[in-house]
C-alpha cells in the first residue's frame, strides 16, 4: 500500500531538484501525478522515467507566473485523472542582489514566480479540491522567509508564501483544505549555486552553517512534502516544518 494511494497530485516545477525527486516520490507512493515547469526537455524525462518504473505522471508546460498556464494544469489533472487531492507549490527561482543593487525589474521577476505563482496555483486548485471533499496544499518557502539568508527579492517572497500559506489554511478549513509551508535550508540542488562566482566556495561555506554537517538533499525535503501532502497530517494546516540540518536553531 502507497501513502498516496488513490490520490492526485500537481506539483510545481518538477522538472529538476526537489521537485522531480517529489514526482517521482510520489508516483512510487502511488498517487497519480500531473507536474508542470518550463523547462520541457527535462521535464519530459521525469516524465518517461516515472512511467517505465510503472508509475502514473503527465507532464505539462507550466509557467506558474501564468495564469492561463495554470488554468490548463488544473484541467489536465481533472481530464486526465478525474480529480485534484494535493498541490504542491515547489517552483522557485533566486536572483543575487543586494537592496541596493535591485532593479524594480529583479524584484518583480522574483516575485512573481516565487509569490504570485503560489497564489495563482493556490486559487486555481482551490474549487476543484473542494468539489472532491477536501485536499492539501504543501507551498515550499525557505529559511529565508524566516530568516535574513538569501538575497532580499527571494526573501521577500518566500516570507510572502509562509503567510499567503496560513491564510489560505485557515480561509479553506471549512473545505477540508489543509495548507502548510516548508522551510529548507541549503539543499544540494542547482539553485544553491546558481548566480556565485564560485559555486563550489558558496556551497562548502553555507555547509559550514549546518549542524548536521552536510547539505540536505533533494529527498530530504521530498519526504516532509510526502508527509504533509498525505492522511498521515489530517491534523496538520497552517504550520511550518523547517527541514535545514538545525541551520536557524542556533
Ligand atoms: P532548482 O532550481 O533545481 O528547481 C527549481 C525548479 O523550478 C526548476 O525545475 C525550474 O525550471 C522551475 N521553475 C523556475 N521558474 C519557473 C516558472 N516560472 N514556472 C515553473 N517552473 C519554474 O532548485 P530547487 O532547490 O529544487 O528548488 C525548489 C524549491 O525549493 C524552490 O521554491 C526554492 O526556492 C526552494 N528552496 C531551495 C533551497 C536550496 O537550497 N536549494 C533552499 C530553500 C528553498
Amino acid at each position: 500500500m502507497g501513502r498516496l494511494d488513490g490520490k492526485v497530485a500537481l506539483i510545481s516545477g518538477g522538472a529538476r531538484g526537489q521537485g522531480a525527486a517529489e514526482v517521482k516520490l510520489f508516483a512510487r507512493e502511488g498517487a497519480r501525478v500531473v507536474f508542470g515547469d518550463v523547462l520541457d526537455d527535462a521535464g519530459r524525462q521525469v516524465e518517461a522515467e516515472v512511467r517505465a518504473a510503472g508509475g502514473a505522471a503527465t507532464y505539462v508546460h507550466l509557467d506558474v507566473a501564468n495564469e492561463s498556464d495554470w488554468r490548463e494544469a488544473v484541467g489536465t489533472a481533472v481530464q486526465v485523472y478525474d480529480r485534484l487531492d494535493i498541490l504542491v507549490n515547489n517552483a522557485g527561482i533566486v536572483r543575487r542582489a543586494s537592496i541596493e543593487e535591485t532593479t524594480l525589474e529583479l524584484w518583480n521577476e522574483v516575485m512573481a514566480v516565487n509569490a504570485t505563482g503560489v497564489f495563482l496555483g493556490t486559487k486555481h486548485a482551490l474549487p476543484i479540491m473542494r468539489r472532491g471533499g477536501g485536499g492539501s496544499i504543501v507551498n515550499i518557502s525557505s529559511i529565508s522567509g524566516m530568516i535574513a539568508v538569501g538575497a532580499p527579492a527571494y526573501n521577500a517572497s518566500k516570507g510572502a508564501v509562509r503567510v499567503f500559506t496560513k491564510v489560505t489554511a485557515v480561509e479553506h478549513a471549512k473545505d477540508h483544505i489543509r495548507c502548510n509551508s516548508i522551510h529548507p535550508g541549503p539543499i544540494d540542488t542547482q539553485m544553491i549555486r546558481e548566480g556565485h562566482v564560485d559555486p563550489d566556495a558558496m556551497a562548502q561555506q553555507r555547509l559550514s552553517l549546518v549542524p548536521l554537517g552536510r547539505l540536505g538533499t533533494v529527498d530530504d525535503i521530498a519526504y516532509g512534502v510526502l508527509y504533509l501532502a498525505s492522511d498521515e497530517a489530517a491534523f496538520v494546516t497552517g504550520s511550518e516544518l523547517v527541514i535545514d540540518g538545525g541551520f536557524i536553531a542556533q
